[in-house]
């Protein structure tokens, strides 16, 4: 079996000995755009590199870029647990053209990697296009070999990528990997497309139109290429298996979590351990990029899913805080291509710890007060907006983890009631804060991010400017 640490090596190496620079992967939070709340693509490092701003002396690289989508519109967060393919931090391994090679040679390049290299049978594979990109549909069957009726073309803007509204943008190319008798969706384009049947493994831009607010005004004078594979996806098919959280990474950290509270990954427990084992990673590669939890902005987030990581822990029964003890079997699987995980290790334990000693202490009182509020609804109904505030005033619920905790019953939680509840309280705390003198500009930030309702780049699907801030 291809181990994990191996593919990222082959992938770095196949495209390191075909001209591009080896470059390592960027912290997770975004040193060239502060209103970007985590690194969520492998494109986000070089953004300046692609609209001309800076230059590199190599017009080609490659890295395997930590990515975290765990907040704004296109937030994965509600898939842990839940999908075969998606986690709140994963690695996306990409080969960049800066206005140098374009479709034809990243096509042969994707082409040549699954199925030359890596041995994938061309059968499994399919491609789609966007709707009018004619370009790239004849090179897929030039270059691959694909028959029509595996070449999709796609009218939506999931294959139509750009920057913001102004900027470089262009069709994308998504190649999907049909892992054949887990029948779980539809191909893609088809209505129940969102399915884990057929897995989304390698997203290529090719960055050709410039866009100014919004419209397409031109073609670039050297169009260039952004292509973005998850590790993790790419790992499963490689190691045969369907699902992300069967691969050798995963399995080792499901290992530690089975074996630490004693109880089997299996049934209603399975869910349980797969978010404990998502949240240990997302959580660790954050503090060791120094965010720490807070209440606001990029350490609310971490804080959220740190807590929500600990509520699957105390659903399996975990008597003591848990989530430290499982940092070493982290370190052991990626602490040698992530060397700050090993050097930030006593400070992500220690941190860990408290918060869930912290959070522990309200816990069962608030699982408590949510068990009684619930008690007589059923499917459909919606637990009442002021229970969800309260939970989270009180017991430091977030609001996401009251809805992760209701969601196996059906029952959906009044957002508009939890969003009034809220904004009656900071009124009253704004009225107390007046007259302090002091400049509260991270408040100001979490007010703005709230208000625009996304501050995360939203991978290779965001079409507005909007949807970037
Ligand atoms: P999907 O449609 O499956 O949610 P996407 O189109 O949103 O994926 P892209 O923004 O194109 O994903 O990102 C490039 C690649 O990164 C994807 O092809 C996929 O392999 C991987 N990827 C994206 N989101 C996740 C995630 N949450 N967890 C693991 N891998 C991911
Ligand atoms: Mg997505
Ligand atoms: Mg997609
Ligand atoms: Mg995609």
């Amino acid at each position: 079996m291809t181990s994990t640490n191996e593919i990222r090596r082959s992938f770095l190496e196949y495209f390191g000995s075909h001209g591009h620079d080896v470059v390592q992967s960027a912290p997770l939070v975004p040193y060239n755009d502060p209103t970007l709340m985590f690194t969520n693509a492998g494109m986000v490092p070089f953004k300046n590199v692609f609209t001309g701003l800076e230059t590199r002396a190599t017009p080609r690289a490659t890295s395997s870029q930590k990515c975290v989508r765990a907040g704004g519109k296109h937030n994965d967060l509600d898939n842990v647990g839940y999908t075969a393919r998606h986690h709140t931090f994963f690695e996306m391994l990409g080969n960049f053209s800066f206005g140098d090679y374009f479709k034809e040679q990243a096509i042969t390049h994707a082409w040549t990697l699954l199925t030359r290299e890596w041995g994938l049978p061309k059968d499994k594979l399919l491609a789609t296009v966007y709707h009018t990109d004619d370009e790239a549909f004849e090179l897929w069957k030039k270059i691959a070999g694909l028959p029509e009726d595996r070449i999709i073309r796609i009218a939506t803007k999931d294959n139509f990528w750009a920057m913001g509204d102004d900027g470089p943008c262009g069709p994308c190319s998504e190649i999907f990997f049909d892992h054949g008798d887990h029948i779980w969706g539809g191909p893609p384009g088809s209505p129940e497309e969102d399915g884990d049947r057929f897995i989304e493994i390698w997203n290529l831009v090719f960055m050709q139109f410039e866009q100014t607010a919004g419209e397409i005004t031109g073609s670039l004078p050297k169009p260039s290429i952004d292509t973005g594979m998850g590790l993790e996806r790419i790992a499963a098919v490689l190691q045969g298996e369907h699902d992300n959280y069967d691969t050798d990474t995963f399995k080792a950290l499901i290992a530690a979590s089975e074996s630490l509270t004693s109880v089997k990954a299996e049934g209603e427990q399975r869910a349980s351990h797969r978010v404990i084992a998502d949240h240990l990673r997302s959580t660790s590669f954050l503090l060791a990029d120094g965010v720490l939890p807070s209440n606001e902005g990029r350490g609310y987030v971490l804080r959220r899913i740190m807590r929500r990581a600990m509520r699957h822990a105390h659903l399996l029964g975990a008597k003591d805080p848990l989530m430290h003890r499982l940092v070493p079997a982290l370190v052991a699987e990626m602490g040698a291509a992530y060397p700050e995980l090993g050097r930030a290790q006593p400070l992500i334990e220690e941190t860990l710890l408290r918060e869930e000693v912290q959070f522990r202490r309200t816990l069962s009182n608030g699982i408590k007060l949510l068990d009684e509020a619930t008690a007589a609804l059923g499917e459909g109904d919606a637990l009442p907006g002021e229970t969800a505030f309260k939970l989270y005033d009180t017991y430091g619920f977030p609001y996401d983890l009251t809805e992760d905790a209701l969601r196996a019953r059906g029952i959906a939680v009044d957002r508009e009631g939890f969003d009034a509840a809220m904004a009656q309280q900071k009124a009253a705390a704004r009225a107390a804060w007046k007259g302090s003198g002091q400049a509260a500009d991270s408040e100001v930030w979490f007010d703005i991010a709230e208000r625009v309702g996304a501050t995360e780049f939203t991978g290779y699907t965001a079409t507005t400017g909007e949807a970037q801030v």
